[in-house]
This record gives C-alpha cells, structure tokens and sequence, in this order.
C-alpha cells in the first residue's frame, strides 16, 4: 500500500500547511498495517523551511519539484508535474489538503488519470471490498449534509480524496521519521506557465480557529448586530475565537470567514460555546468533535442539546451578562 500526499507550503510564512501535517500522519496510520509508504510530494520554489514536521508526523520519503517560477500555484505546470510523480510512483492512493490549490489541482489530476476523486472527505478508512482487496472507504456529508455518504473508487487506480484542514488532527505524540528528501527529474516546460501574479493581497483576517481552545459561536438567536457584542465580550473573556452560524452571517451578525459548519470552518475547540443556535446537521458538521461543548438556548427541544454536555435553557441576553459577571469575579 503506497498512499502519496501532496504537501503543500503557506507562500505567506514559508511553512508548511497545517493540513499536509495532519494529512502525513492519516496517510502514516493508513499504510501502516499494510508496512506501507507515505510518499510527499512538493512542487514550488523552495521546500517548507519546516519540511522535517512531515517527517515527524509520519512521512517515509519527500520527492520534490523546485523551480523559481513555481512559487505560486501555475495550475497547468503544478498538475503536469504531479501527474509526472503520481505515474512514476504508481501509489494506491492520493490526499490533498481541501485548500484552494488543492481544490485545484484535485480535479485537475484526477481528470488526467481518468480516476474518482471524493471531495472534503470527514473520515477514511482502509477494508476490503469484495474480492479487489483492500480500498479505501470514503466518507463526507452529501445531500446537504444531511446524510453521511461512503464513497468508493473500486475500479480505477489511484483512489483520490481531499480532506479540508482540521478535520484529522494528529495525536500529541509523533511517529519518527528520518529526514528522506528526493529531487524529481522532469524537463521544465515555459508553456505550462500561462499566468503572471502581478501582486499578491495578504488576507486580511487573524481568525485561526485551529489554534484557540475555546469558541464562542452566536447565531440567529443573537437577534441582532448589537447584541452580538456578548459573544464577543464572552470570547473575549475566555481568551478565546468568536464563531458563527451560517444564519448569523446572513443576518449580517458576523462575517463570513467566522462561520463554523458544512460550508464554513470545521473545528474541535478543548470547548465550544454555542449561543443561540439551534444546531442544524450542517452547523453540526464543523463542530461535534469539540471536546467539550455547552449550549445556550431559550428552546429546551432545540438539537443542540442532544451534543451538548452542559445545557443551559434561557435567554442568552439574561444569560450571558451573568456568566460574564462571574468571570470578572472569579
Ligand atoms: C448546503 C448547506 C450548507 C450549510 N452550511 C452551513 C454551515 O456551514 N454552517 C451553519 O451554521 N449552517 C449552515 N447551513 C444552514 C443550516 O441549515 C441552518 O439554517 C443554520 O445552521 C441555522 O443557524 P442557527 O442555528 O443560528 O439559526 P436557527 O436554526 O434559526 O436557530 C436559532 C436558535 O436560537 C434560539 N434562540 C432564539 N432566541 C434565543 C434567545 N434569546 N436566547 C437563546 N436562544 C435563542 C432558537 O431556539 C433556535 O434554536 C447550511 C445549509 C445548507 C443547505
């Protein structure tokens, strides 16, 4: 079993992406009862200035691509490349991180190589399948998050899936790789650059969820802009993140880079504090696997209290206040 992840760099800080972390140790697990190989592979200018994380959470071998005109993504020169090392490497299976180039690139190469491709996977797993041997088992919310499907690519080789940042978090302790980097021999080709970035915008958000322990998430039933100054006031309190539903951000409470769910950010804060949402299937889907998770809300039938494991019925205008007041005291 031969699984290949493509390990990508922030172009911003020079490091690697969370997500190729996380995705170098799910490939790590994946292969390992089969005394497998987890294979990176990078294309861009220069490796990640911290390319031996990969490494520690797992990877066996790095087989990189560099060249000064690859340090942004070139859809066209990246996927030729990639399809070059996917076919010389001949993997079962190939992960990328549900970022922008990977969402890119994803398509692109599974186009080429005439495979499935199962997009922003929650869970994967390897099992036989009727008499193909050992597959890999794909699963995501479909049919707007409201049934969670399995996906499968029986046929064709490599099996493909992207998994979005946060959702397989590594354990706290490492499985230790040496340092094993490989160059790839391929002939640069200047008609696979059909692009020039004339600038680069820096994004204009500090929100990172991944890093923050607690969350303090509003939505409909914040009622307003104005009151949602509590969920601010409460994360604030809390040092930690101020999160929103899908909901909350249509109402304009909250920008869209804080919404937390299906189609927002997927996180597993130590605790989430959700006020005033009532924990539909799709809010659900960024944020069950917190480890702990309390829930505010005036209707004592509303889902969210079936996740919840501490439950306060109530108004959180009345609620809040209070809960502040006590942490100013203690
Ligand atoms: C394809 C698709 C993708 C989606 N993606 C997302 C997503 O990523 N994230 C997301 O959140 N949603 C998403 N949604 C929307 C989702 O279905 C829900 O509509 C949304 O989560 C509801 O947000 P809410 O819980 O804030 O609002 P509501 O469902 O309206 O719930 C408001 C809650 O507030 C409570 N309440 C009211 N007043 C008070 C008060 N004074 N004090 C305390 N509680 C009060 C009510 O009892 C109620 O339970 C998606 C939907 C689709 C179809």
């Amino acid at each position: 079993m031969k699984i290949i992840v493509f390990i990508e760099k922030d172009p911003r800080t020079g490091a690697l992406r969370d997500v190729s972390i996380e995705l170098a140790y799910k490939a790590y697990s994946l292969v390992k009862p089969f005394q497998g190989e987890a294979v990176g592979v990078f294309v861009g200018d220069e490796l990640p200035e911290d390319c031996e994380k990969a490494f520690q959470f797992g990877l066996h071998r790095l087989v990189y691509y560099l060249n000064a005109k690859l340090a942004h993504l070139h859809s066209i020169a990246y996927k030729n490349i990639i399809q070059a090392m996917i076919e010389a490497e001949t993997p079962d299976i190939v992960l990328f991180g549900a970022t922008h180039t990977g969402r890119d690139l994803a398509p692109l190469l599974a186009s080429a190589l005439k495979t499935g491709l199962t997009a922003d996977c929650t869970q994967l797993h390897i099992d036989e399948y009727k008499s193909r041997g050992p597959i890999l088992y794909q699963v995501r919310p479909a049919f707007g998050g409201n049934i969670l499907a399995t996906i499968i690519t029986p046929e064709q080789r490599p099996m493909m899936a992207t998994v979005r940042e946060g959702v397989m978090l590594p354990p706290e302790t490492k499985p230790q790789h040496p340092i094993r980097t490989e160059p790839f021999a391929l002939r640069f080709q200047e008609q696979w650059i059909i692009n020039e970035f004339l600038s680069v915008a820096p994004k204009l958000t500090k929100i990172n969820f991944n890093r923050t322990h607690i969350i303090v998430a509003g939505g409909a039933g914040v009622g307003s802009r104005a009151n949602f100054r509590l969920i601010n006031q409460l994360a604030d309190a809390f040092g930690g993140e101020v999160g929103a539903s899908r909901a909350a951000v249509d109402f304009g409470f909250a920008p869209k880079e804080r919404q937390i769910g299906q189609t927002g950010a997927v996180v597993r804060p130590k605790l989430y504090i959700a006020c005033g949402i009532s924990g539909s299937i799709q809010h659900r889907a960024g944020m069950d696997e917190s480890q702990k998770i309390m829930a505010i809300n005036s209707d004592p039938q509303a889902p969210i209290f079936s996740i919840a494991h501490l439950g306060i019925v109530g108004d959180l205008k009345e609620i809040i206040p209070v809960l502040l007041q006590y942490l100013k005291e203690a």
